[in-house]
């Protein structure tokens, strides 16, 4: 029996935490996170996924887990990104409640209390709504907000605004999670996705502790198309309705220049419009097909079924060994 392990109360709660690099905070991350998880009534874990760093972060996470018995961590083979790191977490926590969370520290760790609270009056996702963005520039705020205007305009699911992936989840929302194996996994989405009753709780978002973010504009950007065509055909739909109209208005032109041809002859004029008309043609044609393009490539990832990641290692809490017996899927 380890202290701080608390006996009166059985359920558990996982933290997941990405960990890309961020050997800069980790520590004082993992301090801030443990006083807010002790003062818990109920017993913890914390789940680190090294999500392939170059830097110190897996050197220090297996320095704070020879110290803590609560630290399990999942050191994946590469670097496969956010949300996949995510899941990674989600196939390896016990809890019975599971909090996902940065490391950064731009979630502040207090707010699980209000997330726990939540959860015990039944909600089974309750996610963290941001007031306002600090250290965030106008275009990066302007341009998220009509994000999240267009994708609750697009898909059928009612995505959260202002809404990042800090949240709990109840085990039975952990578990729905867990049956949506798509390789493309926009998780904000698949939250949303799987229903169950949900709640907001308001923070205002702090500037990253320390390190520098890894979204570039144009990871943002794949990131936008990742959420549209994940939940939404409606760009393919448009595409066809663009060529119907481009159709339509050529053959209105085409028999118009007939009609005029048959009754004013043809003194060939027009090159400036012929040029015009092709253009406008050649680029509504490459746009519809780069849509179609964008479907047609996670069609083909998703029918090669591959696996989600590999882990190098995984290295359970000391405090739960014994209650690790599901054995995530990749391993
Ligand atoms: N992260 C990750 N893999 C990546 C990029 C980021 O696990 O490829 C983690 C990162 O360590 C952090 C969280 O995801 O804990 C959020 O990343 P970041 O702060 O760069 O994103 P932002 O806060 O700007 O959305
Ligand atoms: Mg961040």
């Amino acid at each position: 029996m380890f202290c701080g392990q608390k006996m009166n109360n059985t359920a558990i709660i996982s933290v997941i935490v990405p960990a890309y690099n961020e050997a800069l905070v980790i520590d004082e991350f993992h301090q801030r996170l443990s006083a807010v998880m002790q003062a818990t009534a109920y017993d913890y874990e914390v789940i680190y996924i090294d999500d392939g760093s170059t830097d110190e972060t897996l050197a220090k996470l297996n320095q704070l887990r020879d110290q803590d018995p609560h630290i399990s961590i999942v050191d994946l083979s590469r670097n496969f990104g956010k949300e996949i790191a995510m899941s990674a977490g989600l196939d390896h926590c016990i809890g019975d409640a599971v909090v996902v969370i940065d490391a950064d520290l731009q979630d502040p760790p207090e707010l699980i209390h209000e997330f726990i609270t939540e959860w015990q009056n039944g909600y089974d996702v309750v996610y963290a709504q941001r007031l306002r963005r600090e250290g965030e520039s106008w275009f990066k705020k302007k341009s998220a907000d009509y994000f999240y205007k267009l994708l609750w305009k697009l898909s059928h699911v009612d995505i959260p605004k202002n809404t990042g992936d800090f949240r709990l989840l109840s085990r039975r929302a952990v578990d729905a999670l867990k049956t949506l194996n798509e390789y493309h996994r926009y998780m904000k989405g698949l939250f949303a996705w799987i229903g169950f009753p949900q709640k907001a709780v308001l923070y205002n978002r702090e500037p990253r502790a320390s390190g520098t973010t890894k979204w570039s504009y144009w990871r943002l950007w794949n990131l936008a198309i990742e959420g549209i065509t994940s939940f939404s055909d409606l760009p393919l739909k448009i595409s066809t309705y663009l060529g119907i109209i481009t159709a339509s208005g050529a053959f209105i032109y085409g028999s118009y220049m007939l009609l005029r041809t048959l009754v004013f002859d043809n003194p060939v004029p027009g090159y400036p419009s012929l040029v015009v008309i092709i253009l406008f043609l050649g680029g509504i044609q490459l746009i519809c097909l780069g849509v179609i393009g964008e479907y047609l490539g996670r069609t083909y990832n998703e029918s090669k079924r591959r696996s989600l990641y590999f882990t190098k290692g995984f290295h359970p809490s000391l405090a739960y060994q014994d209650k690790q017996p599901k054995a995530p899927k990749q391993e």
